[in-house]
């Protein structure tokens, strides 16, 4: 090591530029052989609970140490103690990773460091945010009514959907509050039984309480069940209660099937109700043009969150909440106090004007990055790739009968399980979690599960930008190899 790599911070002051260049070279390098290595290192953290915080002081070092040390110590236990996102045989929850010119877009916005809260405190995050989120609007097929809005994750863009449409049931909610009030009548949020619980948490957050919330039973293939839902509210109504928001999901977490929107368009139209889409998963594949009709209906909607974070390559987080009545987001959110006024207010938009959050981070310059580099295309190519691996390991389920397909299949998701025709139905349950245990432990590949019809079933998501036909060829055989080890 030489003395200058031994150099730990100056009495005041940041790091010397050229201690910065330097470290920061190494750094850029230590990422492009991580991004290069990843695939040799176990997809699953093999740590135990605990095992990382016992290797950390419990108390923060008095003097600064060197950067060359600090980084060393990623490598010996941060690495260890990560489960890995990027690697190629994440088939886990929603598969996604992030890509070079998103890594590049997060280091630039860390250092420009801007707090987008007004327009003036960073015009650039302000006007790039509104145009980067037009042309995903455009590339998606989405309708021109649409505005964006950027938010850390989809449990927040769908919170602050919510919050929009109880701001435009006309109760003074914002003003009075909904405790204490006999005026008020029990307000009411419809989703389907697979809809993500990030609905439910937004309804509990919002004061709504989880009586606000009616979940709707679903069809055979897991879509919301329209009849039931016109029946739903009906019901409410009768009871005096105010039905005033439903949630549809396009891509549900389990199976991501999708609910039918065009058919519960009219439904939230007769009774004015906010028609929310949470395509946080799938909306992305909307970029495929021959996948555009999985957002039939959502030209229709009130809003529309979408994650580019989950399947566009866009490094976490980054959620849009596309939005056809950002004066009701507005009217909901907007609270300026005296030292935020601006002069230009009225002619500009702010983006602490439309959620709780003042402090904005810098989100939009690294999907602007990612869209210009891989442009619509390649974005496309890719999304359209990771449904053709998926199509195939389905094909593979399908043709096998000590497997079986558990769900439809219409994007990049597979839900399968074994059901080899010696172990009793009763079994399958624990047969399947023991093989996802141990193709999980060998490090080579992460698969997650759900439950459907009450059947524990394996879910195989391909989302991740590294991933080619042989990563679903291993895991194939990984899963083979395990059911006939467990025979
Ligand atoms: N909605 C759906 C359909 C999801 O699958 C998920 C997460 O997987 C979410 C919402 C929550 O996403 P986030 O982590 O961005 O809040």
């Amino acid at each position: 090591m030489t003395d200058a790599r031994k150099q730990i911070s100056p009495a005041l002051g940041d790091m010397a530029n050229e201690d910065f260049r330097r470290f920061g070279h190494e750094l850029i390098d230590w990422v492009a052989d991580y991004l290069e290595r990843v695939e040799d290192l176990p997809v699953l953290s093999q740590i135990e609970p605990g095992e990382l915080k016992g290797q950390l002081p419990t108390t923060p070092p008095e003097k600064g140490e060197p950067m060359s040390e600090v980084i060393a110590d990623v490598d010996r236990l941060v690495v260890p103690a990560l489960t890995h996102w990027n690697h190629p045989s994440f088939f886990a929850y929603f598969a996604t990773s992030t890509s070079a010119p998103g890594i590049f877009g997060e280091l630039l916005s860390a250092a420009f460091d801007n707090k987008a809260m007004l327009w003036r405190t960073s015009p650039a995050s302000t006007e790039l945010e509104e145009v980067t989120l037009d042309w995903l609007r455009q590339m998606m097929g989405l309708d021109g009514g649409m505005s964006g809005i950027i938010y850390d994750t989809a449990s927040v863009s769908s919170l602050h959907a919510i919050a929009a449409a109880r701001e435009g049931v006309e109760q003074r909610i914002r003003e009075e509050g909904m405790s204490g009030r006999t005026d008020l009548p029990l307000l009411r949020v419809y989703i389907s039984e697979h809809a993500h619980s990030s609905i439910e948490k937004a309804v509990i957050t919002l004061g709504l309480g989880q009586r606000g919330l009616r979940k709707i039973p679903v069809d055979s293939e897991f879509r919301m069940d329209v009849r039931a839902l016109e029946a739903a509210i009906e019901e409410d109504k009768a009871h005096g209660f105010l039905p005033f928001c439903i949630v549809a999901t396009v891509g549900t977490t389990s199976t991501s099937s999708i609910d039918p929107v065009a058919d519960m368009v009219p439904i939230g139209e007769k009774h004015m109700m906010w028609l929310h889409v949470d395509a946080a998963y799938a909306g992305s594949a909307a970029v495929v043009p021959e996948l555009r009709h999985i957002l039939k209906g959502c030209e229709r909607a009130d809003s529309l969150v979408v994650n580019p974070h989950k399947w566009l390559f866009t490094p976490f987080d980054l959620s849009v909440l596309y939005c056809r009545h950002l004066d009701l987001l507005r009217r909901a959110f907007s609270l300026v106090p005296e030292y935020l006024r601006t002069p230009e207010q009225e002619k500009v938009r702010s983006g602490s004007d439309y959620g709780v959050q003042l402090g904005r981070r810098f989100r939009a310059l690294k999907l602007w990055m990612v869209i210009r580099y891989f442009g619509h295309e390649g974005l496309a190519a890719r999304i359209r790739e990771h449904c053709r691996l998926a199509q195939l390991f389905g094909s593979w389920v399908e043709a096998n009968s000590d497997w079986e397909l558990m769900a439809p299949l219409p994007l990049a998701l597979v839900c399968f399980r074994a059901c080899p025709r010696n172990v009793a139905a009763n079994d399958l349950d624990q047969l399947n979690e023991e093989i996802m245990h141990r193709v999980n432990a060998t490090g080579k590949a992460l698969l997650s599960h759900t439950k459907l019809n009450d059947k524990l079933t394996l879910r195989l998501s391909v989302g991740n930008i590294r991933t080619t036909e042989k990563h679903v060829t291993q895991v194939w055989d990984l899963l083979n190899e395990e059911l006939k080890s467990l025979m």
